[in-house]
């Protein structure tokens, strides 16, 4: 069988680097190409703290897609960089893989149409994480029941977008489940702000501290009752086996799909 061919964007980022070590692993992944803003010229391997693999960091994605040696590119990096990312993939028939957040629903707009023009798929997946993913499924079950809810995400100080992505498909997925939207509480906020923000009537509140990674909590509210959801990844290496099975569907993958959920039998 031919292994399939990956590179990895944002290499020599934190999730990249796991990324690297993770493919490297396995018998039938092929790491072709790595890339970042940093790091250039350094090999991917000592990058992810394993021996050599004989691919160097590169700077110029374009370049490196242009070679055709890449069914696979896997994007870990910012918000700011992300679209032009999956547009040069998507227009080099190379399959994109992303985990980076801050996709808006007028992006998923704009990646739908790439997807048509250039007859290629992309998964898209604001978590990996196999927990988070039973948390989006149980939080839309819930949902059915338990109308009002908030939702509280917790990640590491280093996380640029808020609300995270997690938490903008989990209030996206309750409010596309719930039978009526409740009427919001009156509230007079004495430091504006103190309620969170309000996506479709579900208010989510972000909060970033050093020591934390990937957290949340969605919380139900009912007479006399609450029930909370609430998932931890306490390592990146959570995201890892929802990378891996992302990278092997993506070859048979012909449209866009966004949410692991979409990908595993639920
Ligand atoms: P990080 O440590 O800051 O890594 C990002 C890396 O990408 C950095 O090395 C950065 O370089 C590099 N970079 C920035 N712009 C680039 C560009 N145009 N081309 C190539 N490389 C570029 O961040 P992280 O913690 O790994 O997270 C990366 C993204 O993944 C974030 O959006 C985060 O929210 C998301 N994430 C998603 C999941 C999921 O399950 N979907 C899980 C965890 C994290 P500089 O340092 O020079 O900027």
């Amino acid at each position: 069988m031919d292994k399939i061919k990956v590179a990895v964007n944002g290499a020599a980022g934190k999730m990249g680097r796991h990324v690297i070590s993770a493919i490297a692993g396995c018998r039938d992944l092929e790491l072709t190409g790595a890339v970042d803003l940093v790091e250039v010229g350094v090999d991917a391997g000592k990058l992810a703290g394993r021996e050599p693999l004989g691919v160097t960091v590169t700077a110029n994605l374009a370049e490196l897609l242009q070679q055709g040696e890449t069914d696979v590119l896997v994007d870990f990096t910012t918000p700011m960089a992300i679209m032009k990312n999956i547009e040069l993939a998507l227009s080099q028939r190379v399959t994109p893989v992303v985990g980076t957040t801050g996709i808006s629903e007028k992006d998923l707009d704009r990646i739908q149409s790439w997807v048509s023009r250039y007859k290629t798929g992309a998964i898209i997946a604001p978590n990996f994480a196999l927990g988070a993913i039973l948390m989006m499924k149980l939080a839309q079950v819930c949902a059915r029941f338990f109308p009002q809810v908030e939702i509280i995400e917790l990640h590491h100080n280093g996380k640029i977008d808020a609300p995270s992505g997690t938490a903008i498909k989990t209030a996206q997925l309750i409010a596309a489940a719930r039978r009526e939207q409740p009427p919001r509480p009156e509230s007079l906020e004495k430091i504006p702000g103190t309620r969170g923000g309000n996506l479709e009537g579900i208010q989510i509140h972000s909060v970033r501290l050093p020591g934390l990674i990937a957290h949340q909590q969605v919380i139900f509210g009912g007479e006399g009752q609450t029930l909370t959801i609430k998932q931890d990844s306490l390592s990146r290496l959570s995201f890892m086996p929802g990378v891996l099975e992302a990278i092997r569907r993506a070859p048979t993958v012909k449209e866009l799909v966004y949410g692991m959920e979409n990908l595993l039998e639920l």
